[in-house]
């Protein structure tokens, strides 16, 4: 690793791409005097028929020229990188993490929508090398996965426990990396197995509520950024854990922090909880 952690970016035109630039821009430049920046974007990628392909990384997320020229081959983005940072699809994540493997690229990654198999690669490759795989890389939606584990812990078999999120309408995973991975915190924290407790959708006459289970809603439309909600339903009350995103940034800003991060760990499969000293179980 060089003293300045070069960043690379797999999906730069995306949303998430644009503000990953867009902040790790503002880590390299808010430096004071005679501080070295700790980072600096080198490479960036998109798919090929992708319509920002050669231009400039910084001009399409509007920080300025950072002679950065937008290319579609993504093993060169691993090369040249320190850590690589990648916010697109499962199948772009898979297609390129035997490549990591082979050139040692930590990667940090925020796409969300893995079948469990797939979970699996990722972890298989994080043997080799250190990966930062986190469905939220906001500080205040981790912070609710620790609180709703207590939560659940604290209320016991008495409450019923369900997942509400809220997405812009061009989502195309359902539900979100976030209600999945809120949904497993909290059912480690009550000794349930969420594959067993899960029930992702109802319709039609559906039977009473099963007691332990776990249930999960979803929402899309217009430009919501990412509401969640842990409802704990008892007799007579409930209780609400609400996490609101308004900005994209929020994720962008942990997900460089996690770059930054990264490098300097062992193989293995970390997460924001471990960046932010949230783990539970830790
Ligand atoms: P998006 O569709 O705007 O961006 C995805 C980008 O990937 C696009 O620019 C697309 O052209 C590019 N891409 C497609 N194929 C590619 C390839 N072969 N090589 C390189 N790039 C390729 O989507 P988005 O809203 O930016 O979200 C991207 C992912 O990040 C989703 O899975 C979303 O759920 C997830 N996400 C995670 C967090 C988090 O905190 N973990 C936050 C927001 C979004």
């Amino acid at each position: 690793m060089s003293e300045i952690t070069k960043i690379g970016i797999i999906g730069v035109a995306g949303r998430m791409g644009r503000m990953l630039v867009e902040a790790t821009h503002t880590r390299a430049t808010a430096v004071a005097d005679g501080e070295t920046a700790p980072c600096a974007l080198v490479a960036a990628s998109d798919h090929a028929g992708c319509e920002e392909i050669g231009r400039d990384a910084g001009e399409v997320a509007g920080v300025g020229t950072l002679d950065v020229s937008i290319r579609t081959d993504n093993q060169t983005v691993l090369k040249e990188s320190d850590v690589v940072i990648d916010f697109t699809l499962p199948a772009v994540t898979l297609s390129y993490l035997d490549k990591a493997v082979a050139s040692k690229t930590p990667l940090v990654i925020g796409t969300t929508g893995f079948k469990p198999e797939e979970i699996e690669r990722l972890r298989s490759a994080a043997q080799e090398i250190p990966i930062v795989f986190a469905p939220n890389f906001s500080v205040g939606v981790n912070l609710m996965f620790k609180v709703a584990s207590e939560v659940a812990a604290i209320l016991g078999e008495a409450f019923d426990i369900e997942i509400i999120e809220a997405h812009h309408r061009h989502k195309v995973d359902a539900p979100s990396g976030t209600a999945i991975g809120l949904g497993q915190a909290i059912a480690e924290a009550i000794d349930r197995n969420l594959d067993d407790v899960a029930v992702y959708a109802r319709e039609g006459h559906t039977g009473p509520r099963e007691s332990r289970s776990i249930g999960f809603a979803t929402v899309r439309g217009g430009d919501i950024v990412g509401d969640h909600t842990a409802l704990f339903a008892g007799d007579g009350e409930r209780l609400e854990i609400t996490h609101k995103a308004s900005s994209r940034m929020t994720f962008a800003n942990g997900a460089v922090r996690a770059a930054l991060w990264v490098g300097a760990q062992s193989p293995g499969l970390y997460d924001m909880r471990d960046i932010l000293g949230f783990r539970t179980n830790a």
